[in-house]
């Protein structure tokens, strides 16, 4: 049997004579018995097809593009290894994850350094490895990234997390481009223009680009289209101010398939609406063809991602439901497995 028409899978699943799963040409039940469960375990084909199906979609659509992956999906060394090998770039989100992403030399100038909480050692960490943007996500980042930099005698690009209040109809905790959010200088506000007058003029800043992500798993095209547009109708008023788009972001937060019947759209529909949208109003407003970053978390990664827990006991409750205990849940971190090995 073969998995190919079932697009939760990664690519190289298929069901053996012996009835097992085999993912890359390994069979799970010989990798739970080689590594325990509960066992994470990545398809590289899976990995590789998805950043160059993200890759060639957007980049033949619109030839000045970056694919960016956001690596709080997962991330560790492999996989941005992987990544950077495929040509994408990386988002981080924590001090953490750009170790990792050190670790594995992906080069620092394809890094965007997202967060609304950085704290000043990040921020140190992240300007001594040179990493290319620090997406700045509030005033008292701006004010604190300015004085560091000025600190280390360099000037560093940035770019801004603007909140355009379009609603991506997800979860609520998950949404993020509303007023009600964590991230960004919201437009409705009047912060927005404060935070992009005040990086244009900051001593050791240099702002060259825009960003914004409005929440994810984002299940329609129309949420990007209408932010798109929202964001880029907004910056022309600070052109005759000096700002510079050069780089231009609207984030990640693709949907992947959860369950068979809610297939979310293709990865071609997504590039085509973004670069259709970004494409006609930059040419329209005068903006040229910045660099479009687009970053894909879980779409890169999900599908190439199994998770493999052995079953324990099962308590069968007549006319109910049945219940099947797994080694794992719960996020898998404490597993007496771990615990054992002390990790
Ligand atoms: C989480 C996040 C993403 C990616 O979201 P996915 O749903 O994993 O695609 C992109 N950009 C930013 C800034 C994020 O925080």
């Amino acid at each position: 049997m073969s998995f190919e028409n079932v697009s939760l899978f990664p690519f190289t699943a298929e069901v053996n004579e012996d009835d097992h799963l085999v993912i890359g040409g390994c069979d799970v039940v010989d990798l739970a018995a080689e590594f325990g469960t509960p066992l994470y375990v990545f398809d590289e084909d899976t990995l590789r097809g998805m950043c160059r199906e993200f890759r060639m979609e957007f980049g033949t659509r619109y030839p000045n593009s970056r694919v960016a992956y956001a690596s709080k999906a997962f991330v560790n060394p492999a996989i941005a290894r992987i990544v950077a090998e495929e040509g994408l770039g990386l988002d981080v989100v924590s001090g953490g994850e750009l170790a990792v992403a050190r670790a594995a030399d992906v080069p620092p100038d394809t890094i965007y350094f997202h967060g609304n909480n950085k704290t000043p050692e990040e921020l140190e960490f992240a300007l001594d490895y040179g990493i290319g943007q620090i997406v700045v996500d509030s005033f008292h980042e701006l004010e604190v990234l300015d004085v560091i930099a000025g600190e280390r005698g360099v000037r560093q690009d940035i770019m801004l997390r603007l909140s355009p209040g379009v609603d991506p109809h997800t979860h609520e905790k998950t949404t993020t481009g509303i007023l009600d959010s964590k991230f960004g200088f919201s437009i409705e506000t009047g912060d927005a223009a404060k935070a992009i007058r005040q990086a244009m003029s900051a001593a050791n800043l240099d702002l060259v680009g825009i960003h914004f992500h409005l929440g994810s798993p984002i299940f329609e095209l129309e949420p990007y289209e209408l932010g798109v547009e929202v964001v880029l109708n907004y910056l022309t008023q600070f052109k005759e101010e000096g700002l510079r788009l050069e780089i231009f972001s609207p984030g990640g937060g693709f949907a992947i398939g959860y369950v068979r019947s809610e297939p979310p759209p293709q990865i071609a529909e997504y590039a085509e609406s973004i670069t259709k949208y970004t494409s006609r109003l930059c040419e329209e407003l005068g903006f040229g063809t910045p660099l479009l970053v687009v970053e894909p978390g879980r779409s890169i990664v999900g599908r190439a991602g199994v998770a493999l827990y052995t079953v324990g006991g099962i308590k069968d409750i007549p006319t109910v439901r049945k219940y099947v205990s797994l080694d794992g849940g719960m996020g898998d971190k404490h597993s007496t497995r771990d615990i054992r090995l002390g990790i």
